[in-house]
């Protein structure tokens, strides 16, 4: 018997959906809330890992997220920043999620949300939207949750998958410090040349790391990186001259992509950020996943990776007992620090070397990480 009967999930992102599912998949009565008044996600496009994919795969969506995304071709391009954009190597990518699954595949953030409340709403879970909690009681076996419209729950245990700058965490008195790594990040979504069918990156010229990543048969998202800065007042204009700069400036491939970025191109910018909350990632009966707990910069693209794992592993923890206790709960962060750790020191390390201007050695380093999460959970 599952260790559990009924649960609150606090956060309709990729977290909060796959433990969702997979809770109420194995009969468990699962609510899910969420601040916003849709579930959906903004940004451009995400490039998701083997491991990311496996998960998605035991959530049964990954025939949807196949047709809707881009198989990349196992290899990663790294190109020069020099007049004809040279290609310097093709690195090998890892088949992380097993034989089975490609190495990599790139989707636009908003279909990846959809196909995964598409599969939330095949499932009886109750979803709410446009609320969240305001008090959470503790009683020794479960959790009262009083929510902002009112209503009133009660729950054997809540889950809070409510991301970076999560309510729940603070709820919980954990203290976080969100550290901004120095680099912010500008994205756009362009049409993909028919020869670009893998992720390329260029480290180095004017951006610290310029790339592009196939998210869809027409579609790719293209990035640029720089100091990190305030970039709030730029208007729509002003923010995509900004891309058009940087596109300008490398070559090869880039000579046909720069001419896209246009009006509709959907430009982004935001911060790398990181931070790790150490263990345990509960108090008595609420716990927390995914960003609440960990987030990364995209240098080695295995936040939502590490997002989707924690769901994964928590499921099986809570359905393969059949005591929730501090132990189960514990032995939860214990597991997953042991991964999450060296996964985002990689990723920071990456960043340390792009800022120093430092010859580090990039793919080695990719290569460690895609041997940690080859790893079952
Ligand atoms: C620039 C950038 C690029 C990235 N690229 C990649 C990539 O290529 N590959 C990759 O694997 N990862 C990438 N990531 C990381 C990835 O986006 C995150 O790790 C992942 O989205 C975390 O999922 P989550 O469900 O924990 O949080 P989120 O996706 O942030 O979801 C949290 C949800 O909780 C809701 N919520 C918030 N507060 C409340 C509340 N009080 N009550 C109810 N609901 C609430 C939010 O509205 C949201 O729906 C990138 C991140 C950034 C910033």
């Amino acid at each position: 018997m599952p260790a559990l009967n009924n649960v609150l999930v606090v956060g309709g992102g990729t977290a909060g959906a796959a433990g969702a599912i997979l809770l109420a998949e194995a009969g468990v009565t699962v609510d899910l809330i969420e601040i916003n008044p849709d579930i959906t996600a903004l940004g451009s496009g995400i490039t998701l890992q083997g491991n990311a994919l496996r998960v998605l795969n035991q959530l049964g969506i990954w025939e949807r997220i196949s047709r809707a995304g881009y198989v990349q071709e196992d290899w990663l391009g790294l190109r020069a920043p020099d007049a004809e954009g040279t290609l310097l190597a093709r690195v090998p990518s890892t088949r992380t999620g097993g034989p089975d699954l490609p190495a990599t595949l790139g989707i636009d953030r908003p279909t990846l949300a959809r196909i995964l409340i598409d599969r939330v709403a095949e499932l009886p879970i109750r979803v709410r939207t446009g609320l969240t909690f305001t008090d959470l009681v503790q009683q020794p076996d479960s959790v009262t949750a009083h929510f902002s419209d009112g209503s009133v729950g009660t729950y054997d245990l809540v889950i809070g998958a409510d991301g970076v700058r999560s309510h729940t965490r603070r709820y919980l008195g954990i203290d976080a410090e969100i550290r901004s790594t120095g680099l912010g990040a500008w994205r756009a979504i362009v049409p993909r040349p028919e020869s670009i069918t893998h992720t390329e990156v260029c480290y180095g010229g004017p951006s610290y790391i310029a790339g592009y990543g196939p998210i869809n048969e027409h579609e790719m998202y293209a990035f640029f990186t720089e100091d990190a800065q305030d970039r709030t007042a730029l208007t729509a204009d002003e923010r995509l001259a900004v891309m058009r700069r940087f596109a300008e400036e490398y070559h090869g491939p880039w000579d046909v992509i720069s001419p896209t970025l246009t009006e509709t191109s959907r430009v982004h910018y935001t911060w790398f950020e990181s931070y790790l909350a150490e263990g345990p990632w509960h108090r008595g009966r609420v716990v927390l996943i995914g960003d609440a707990v960990h987030t990364c910069p995209p240098t080695v693209a295995q936040g939502a990776a590490m997002a989707l794992e924690d769901a994964q592993v928590l499921a099986e923890l809570l359905l393969g007992n059949d005591v929730l206790d501090d132990a189960l709960l514990n032995g939860f962060a214990v597991r997953r620090l042991a991964r999450v750790r060296p996964v985002i020191e990689a990723t920071l390390q990456i960043v340390e070397w792009v800022l120093a201007h430092e010859h580090g050695d990039i793919p080695r380093l990719m290569a460690e990480v895609a041997t940690i999460v080859t790893e079952p959970a």
